[in-house]
């Protein structure tokens, strides 16, 4: 990986570069504009935490009692008196997605919460076989 016009910083992909971005607009001082997000899923939850981290006043709304839309996780009830965490399904979080990780870096600074796999092997009704073993960690 290396930075344009820089030194090569570590990483996976030998081709991958670091195109820095603008910086973006200051944190607003003084009497911040109030600005209300609807939905806390995903993309709500990361506008309303980068609106925030830029001084404005975010009031999230969220229709269902749990935040997360379609990645939430809630506790339920089974018969035999125990409890276990419902979801709508198996997620995902590749390598390659930095912006979210970097979302769930702000409350998990070692994403422990993630668990490491060795793979996301896919089996096709032909028997083809599909990995992202090998996926760049770099879009
Ligand atoms: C079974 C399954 C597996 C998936 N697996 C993966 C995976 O492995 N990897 C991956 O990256 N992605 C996966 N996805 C896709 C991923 O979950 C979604 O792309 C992502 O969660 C969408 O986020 P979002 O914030 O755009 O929308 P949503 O998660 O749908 O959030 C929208 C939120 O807005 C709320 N809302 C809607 N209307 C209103 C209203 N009028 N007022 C207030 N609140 C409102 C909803 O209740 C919800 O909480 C999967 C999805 C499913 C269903």
């Amino acid at each position: 990986m290396r930075r344009r016009g820089g030194a090569r910083p570590p990483g996976r992909d030998r081709r991958a570069e670091i195109v820095v971005p603008p910086p973006g607009r200051e944190r607003i001082e003084g009497d911040p504009p109030s600005v209300a997000v609807i939905g806390g899923g995903i993309a709500g939850l990361a506008a309303a935490t980068a609106l925030a981290e830029h001084g404005v006043r975010v009031v999230l709304h969220e229709r269902e009692p749990v935040l997360g839309g379609r990645v939430a996780g809630w506790p339920v009830a089974l018969p035999d008196g125990t409890t276990a965490t419902m979801s709508r399904g198996f997620h995902a979080f590749f390598r390659q997605y930095y912006n979210l990780r970097g979302l769930l870096r702000r409350c998990d600074p070692g994403l422990g919460m993630l668990t490491g796999l060795p793979d996301y092997p896919l089996q096709h009704s032909s028997g083809l076989r599909d990995s992202f073993r090998r996926v760049p960690r770099t879009p």
